[in-house]
């Protein structure tokens, strides 16, 4: 590909823009994994993602993407044949479900519209005629980011505590953790997963489970084989701040440092910071007189916004136009909303006019591409940021 001059815009919901100080970190010598200078920065940065989740007990740090994590959640504490509640919220749902089926555990699909997040109700009423507790675990996504819904993880909790099972609560956080307020501890659950490349500002390549004293517990009976992913080998050596194997030291640096930088801002400055961009990205795209993917206003994502094409409209010729012309990528619609949408992520280090800049993109791009909007969009979206209204 030819160069495009100036910054790109990452406008993803992940892998997310990464502030400089992030990147400066990353490029600090390698050091020694098993030497003094680790088992502080180990010590540091448990401690500080601790923080992130909300959590008062172990989170594991893989050298892994989300994937990992994932298969992680599952095979620490389940056994083959296990029966596990999943709801079908959209791709990521549906990949996290196939991991289930090739380990040879039993997931469970309640079916999904792709357009919103989780029905505690419906998990509820499928818990409450599970009279012999065959279902070992739920497992659902806090923030579906190929579709842009939320999912209400304390409502899942409580339909859980109302049927009176013993399954555990797994959530993915992936895409939300560091953009949006977690509480594994007081929301109850048992397995969070999440991942470095999103909120958290950091590239690709490290993953987490936080884990509950009850899914440490199961882990002790659960059958499923695992080695590289065993919570157990960690525990013990994590308390000096080292690892059972090589961890990614470099991202591990860089980690304290994004973390340091959330803290800067203060967490709720940046939760606030991507409620406002979500809003007004979501003005804008409605102004312009595109549907959003999401359907259910209390759903929507702070961290992606879904935007929907008109019947036999390419959301990916628009993609590549924008990128060509403007250096800036937007996320693709995933599974089968190819093509049907797509995705403007405001997730990580962003600020207003980078918000703006992004729409702004997207306006260029429709016009060059001669598509049918209304124009104005970015006027709608500016002006929301200045006054709120
Ligand atoms: C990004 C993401 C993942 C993990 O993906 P990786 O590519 O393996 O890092 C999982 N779940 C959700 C909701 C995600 O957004």
């Amino acid at each position: 590909m030819r160069y495009l001059p100036g910054r790109h815009f990452l406008q993803l919901p992940g892998p997310t823009n990464t502030p400089l100080a992030v990147l400066q970190a990353l490029a600090m010598p390698t050091i020694d994994h098993r030497g003094p200078a680790f088992g502080e920065l180990g010590l540091e940065v448990i401690a500080a993602i601790k923080g992130i989740f909300n959590t008062e007990q172990p989170v594991i740090i893989y050298p892994a993407s989300g994937t990992g994590a994932w298969e992680a959640a599952l095979v620490n504490t389940l056994s083959p044949g296990d029966q596990v509640l999943m709801y079908e919220t959209g791709h990521f749902a549906t990949l996290w479900r196939a991991i289930a089926v090739r380990l040879g555990l039993t997931p469970e699909f309640i079916p999904g519209d792709w357009r919103s997040g989780t029905d505690p109700a419906a998990i509820g009423a499928r818990l409450a005629a599970d009279k012999t507790h065959q279902i070992k675990a739920v497992a659902v996504v806090h923030n579906e980011t190929s579709t842009g819904a939320m999912s209400d993880i304390a409502a899942v909790r409580r339909a859980i505590d109302e049927a009176r099972h013993p399954a555990l609560l797994m959530v993915d956080t992936v895409s939300a953790l560091g953009s949006v307020d977690y509480r594994h501890d007081d929301w109850g659950v048992d397995v969070s997963v999440a991942g470095s490349q999103k909120g958290l500002m950091l590239p690709p390549g490290m993953s987490f489970n936080a884990v509950s004293a009850k899914a440490l517990a199961a882990s002790k009976n659960a059958r499923l084989p695992r080695s590289f992913w065993d919570w157990n080998e960690f525990l013990t050596i994590n308390k000096r701040g080292y690892f059972p194997y090589t961890p990614n030291t470099n991202l591990m640096q860089a980690m304290k440092v994004a973390i340091n930088l959330l803290h800067e801002e203060g967490l709720e400055n940046v939760f606030v910071r991507h409620e406002r961009a979500a809003e007004a990205t979501r003005r804008c795209v409605q102004h312009w007189g595109f549907e959003l993917q999401c359907l259910v206003p209390a759903q929507h994502s702070p961290i992606v916004t879904g935007v929907r094409m008109p019947e036999g409209v390419s959301a990916d010729k628009l993609r590549a136009e924008i990128l060509t012309r403007c250096n800036m990528t937007l996320g693709s619609g995933l599974g089968r909303l190819a093509d049907t949408m797509y995705r403007i992520g405001h997730t990580g280090d962003f600020s207003d006019v980078m918000v703006t800049g992004t729409l702004s993109g997207i306006e260029m791009g429709m016009k060059a591409l001669g598509m049918s909007y209304r124009p104005g969009g970015v006027q709608v979206a500016m002006d929301y940021l200045v006054t709120g209204k």
